[in-house]
């Protein structure tokens, strides 16, 4: 690995001005569990590593006056899956951070680092699109917050300037009123990351379904709202029969990444069971997948 300067700022505005001096050459630390394995990989060489681990704006998990839910971007997957805040106000996303890799992954990963390198085969940025939350943005010139769905733009693409980082993730009051189900399908036991996962957030009005926000991640370049989907579930009482069509109708709706772990045809139809299983989940619905065991 190439010799790299490590510098610790203490404020948002000194690390977007180091960013901003050394340009091309310097990366963001924060856990560094993709960074460092970019780097042993020889697939980033950086000459500057940017540490935000002592910046204060950046930790700590609480509710703010108007309700929302704010998460620290140095928020690690287990202060997420652990924090009573967030089982209390979006239990589904401390559901779906117990999930996320394993227990080396959950104690140094952070959240922020998780939605910055925009690798498409993780939990967090559908889960947190579901929940229809945004990230805080910081810089030295100024401060800016975009729904998850602005700051995702494509694959390993978000919409950070070379000097911003991301500095916390807000979950909208709403989320505290709904209710949530995750879930995630590996390819194999052994693998930790996802081939598919749905989140799906709404209100399970005796059956009936009310506000439906339903994503599919890891399977497409960034997570994908099915907006079809959700026209059809919304004012629905949800059946196996209409379970069924909601899951048939996510498969069509995607557009699939193709690759080494899964073609789009397998990615397709992992989607459409793990969208019925979800759907099963928050609705207490006996299911046939239509899949062989
Ligand atoms: C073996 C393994 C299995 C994994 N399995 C899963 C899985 O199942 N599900 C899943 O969701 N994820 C999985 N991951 C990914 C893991 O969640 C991320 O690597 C982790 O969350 C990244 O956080 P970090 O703090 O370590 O980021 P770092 O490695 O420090 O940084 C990652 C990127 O984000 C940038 N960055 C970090 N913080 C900021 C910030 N605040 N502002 C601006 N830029 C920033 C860095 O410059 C870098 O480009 C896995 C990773 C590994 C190594």
């Amino acid at each position: 690995m190439r010799e790299f300067d490590f510098l610790e700022p203490a404020t948002v505005q000194e690390a977007s001005r180091l960013l901003a001096e050394h340009g091309d050459d310097a990366r963001v630390i924060a856990g560094g569990t993709a960074l460092m394995l970019g780097m042993r990989q020889r697939m980033l060489a950086p000459t500057h590593l940017i540490s935000v681990a002592r910046i204060g704006r950046l930790r700590g998990i609480d509710i703010d006056a108007q309700g929302w839910l704010r998460i620290g971007a140095l928020s690690r997957h287990v202060d997420i899956a652990r924090s009573a805040l967030v089982r209390q106000h979006a239990p589904v996303l401390a559901e779906m951070a117990a999930q996320v890799a394993n227990p080396q992954v959950r104690n140094q990963g952070t959240v922020g680092g998780n939605l910055c390198y925009a690798d498409p085969s993780t939990d967090p940025p559908g889960c947190l699109m579901a929940l229809d939350a945004c990230v805080v943005l910081g810089s030295s010139r100024a401060e800016r917050t975009l729904s998850i769905e602005k700051f995702l733009v494509d694959y390993y693409v978000t919409a950070l300037e070379p000097d911003e980082i991301v500095l916390e993730i807000r979950v909208p009051p709403q989320a505290a009123l709904a209710q949530g189900a995750y879930t995630r399908f590996l390819r194999t036991a052994a693998e930790h990351r996802p081939l598919v996962n749905v989140a799906l957030v709404a209100h399970n009005d005796g059956g009936v379904c009310r506000q439906a926000r339903l994503v599919v991640g890891a399977s497409t370049p960034i997570p994908q709202r099915l907006r079809r989907v959700e026209a059809l579930l919304d004012g629905s009482r949800v059946d196996a029969r209409l379970a069924a069509q909601a899951a048939a109708m996510a498969a069509a709706e995607i557009t699939p990444l193709s690759d080494l772990r899964g073609s789009a045809e397998f990615r397709r139809d992992m989607v459409r069971v793990v969208v019925l299983r979800t759907l099963a989940r928050l609705f207490g619905l006996d299911i046939n997948e239509g899949v062989a065991a």
